[in-house]
């Protein structure tokens, strides 16, 4: 899970990535305080911003991770090991996905 805000500069608008993840705006407000100004790496544009500014995505690399952690134990195990593997890892991967995604929609909606 990644946390961004939107540039208000309106020339740019692009995301910023914070370097901090947090359930919660609740419990990002307790760690970086509720108001606070950030700089945008991309126009170099600083603004002030509140917690309620900040929203969740979901990091696009968690099938791809479960899929690498499935080839790895192919590759222990064999040929036969290869399509174990392989399936392991993609369930793995597709349960951290949910999971991934359950905690960008508890972030968004604003819920403890
Ligand atoms: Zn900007």
């Amino acid at each position: 899970m990644r946390l961004f805000i939107q540039c208000c500069n309106n020339n740019c608008g692009r995301r910023i990535y914070l370097n901090i993840v947090a359930p919660t705006r609740d419990n990002l407000a307790r760690r970086i305080g509720h108001d606070f100004e950030i700089r945008c790496p991309h126009c170099r544009n600083y603004s002030a911003h509140t917690v309620n500014d900040v929203f969740a995505e979901a990091g696009d690399s968690s099938v791809l991770g479960g899929a690498i952690v499935g080839g790895l134990i192919g590759l222990i195990g064999g040929p036969l090991g290869v399509l174990a593997g392989g399936a392991l890892g993609g369930a793995v991967g597709a349960n951290a996905d949910e999971q991934e995604r359950s905690r960008v929609r508890i972030f968004n909606k604003g819920v403890d």
